[in-house]
């Protein structure tokens, strides 16, 4: 248990996302989500923000731990970190003129450790998990979340248990066992393996770090809204497309914006953000369509684009709740648009982007030409991860 007196960072307390209930900062959550109205995630909140400024940022810090005072670890020499972070933002000026746009950029994850932005999502928790003293971790992942999950509980002496989809290429399992990490292969999708995970863990010997049901991941994926906003010098893109499986990336930028609204930080507008699926697995778009009440029972297929093939994001709510506040939508692509996009990226840009990435170019394509985003507009493309570890799936 952290002592409060070596407290440094303003993080004072976990909110659930519905009922506001409070929970305290410094237990270990093991239940996994708001225990008074039921399956809802908590968030980790901080207080005095106003007091913090741009100055706070540590600037010789080249990872997502140079916003330190406003992330949730107390004590620094709790960061388990492989150099996370600070990725860079490109423009596309290639793929911009085939559009005919003018501001096209993309951020670009594939840099991170272990190939993906998972990477930041798992420094982060492993980090608070072993600020709690936390020895056993567990997780239901699509491919780059058990890498990432690995590699940080390898970095920190912490058993890792994986549990991954069989059908998933074979780099996402070897990285693994690589680490150190056991691993179960289940059939089926990344609900599949969240139901495995649960039968695995009913004595909660592990600590399950299933997005969005430990609080801490998605701190970690708030740092791109920091460094987007940073990096743009307090100016944010008009529009940003991400990619959404479980929507933590989505959720986080959100959360990262508002709090630096909260500061001051930024006066502009927020960007309109547009959560990309595959048409394969598709149950944001089902719900916003109205043609479900909500994804709970949406049965989806596999993708390419594995981090897709969520079929009932447990962030749901949160992840509409951006969609509408942002005045944004979300938009599918196919599988054969994902691919053809892929190679157009590549050879365009000389990036070889993770099909979820990929995704993202067709998806702004349809909304450019349905005038949902006009052609002056600043445009960010949120990529991911890396294209190398799927390539074994490439016809
Ligand atoms: C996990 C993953 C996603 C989806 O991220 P969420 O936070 O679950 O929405 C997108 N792309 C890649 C490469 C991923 O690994
Ligand atoms: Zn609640």
């Amino acid at each position: 248990m952290v002592a409060l007196q070596e407290k440094v960072s303003h993080f004072t307390h976990l909110q659930c996302s519905q009922c506001d209930k409070v929970y305290p900062a410094d237990e270990v959550i093991s239940y996994a989500s708001c225990e008074r109205c039921g399956k809802n995630p908590l968030c980790t909140m901080y207080d005095h923000l106003e007091g913090i400024t741009p100055a706070d940022i540590d600037s010789k810090e080249r990872s997502m731990w140079r916003y330190f005072s406003l992330l949730p670890v107390f004590d620094r020499k709790n960061i388990v970190s492989l150099g996370e972070g600070f990725t860079p933002i490109l423009p596309l000026e290639r793929l911009a003129k085939k559009l005919d746009v003018e501001h096209l950029f993309l951020k670009d994850e594939s840099l991170n450790p272990t190939g993906s932005f998972k990477a930041r999502g798992m420094s982060m928790a492993i980090s608070k998990a072993k600020e709690l003293g936390i020895s056993r971790c567990i997780v239901p992942t699509a491919g780059n979340a058990g890498g990432a999950m690995s590699a940080y509980c390898a970095k920190a002496g912490i058993q890792a248990l994986v549990v991954m989809p069989e059908h998933t290429p074979e780099v996402f399992k070897k990285e693994c066992l690589l680490y150190g990490a056991e691993l179960v292969l289940e059939r089926g999708l990344i609900s599949d393996c969240a139901k495995r995970v649960v039968q695995i863990n009913k004595d909660l010997s592990y600590f399950d770090i299933s997005t969005l049901k430990e609080p801490y991941r998605l701190e970690g994926k708030k740092t791109m809204g920091y460094e987007i906003a940073e990096q743009m010098e307090w100016n944010l893109p008009d529009v940003i497309l991400y990619p959404t499986g479980g929507g933590t990336g989505l959720i986080g930028m959100w959360k990262a914006f508002r709090e630096m609204i909260e500061m001051g930080w930024i006066t502009t507008r927020l960007p309109r953000m547009i959560a990309v699926q595959a048409e394969n697995c598709q149950p944001i778009v089902e719900t916003w369509l109205g043609n479900q009440k909500d994804s709970k029972s949406y049965v989806g297929k596999a993708t390419f684009a594995n981090g897709l093939a969520v079929p009932n994001p447990f962030g749901e709510q949160m992840i509409l709740k951006v969609l509408t506040e942002s005045n944004g939508k979300p938009v599918s692509v196919s599988e054969m648009e994902i691919t053809t996009n892929m190679r157009e990226i590549a050879q365009c840009e000389g990036l070889l982007v993770a099909p979820e990435g990929a995704a993202l170019w067709g998806a702004l394509k349809k909304l450019v030409a349905e005038n949902f985003i006009s052609r002056d507009e600043k445009i960010l493309l949120l990529n991911t991860g890396s294209g190398y570890k799927y390539l074994e799936n490439l016809a």
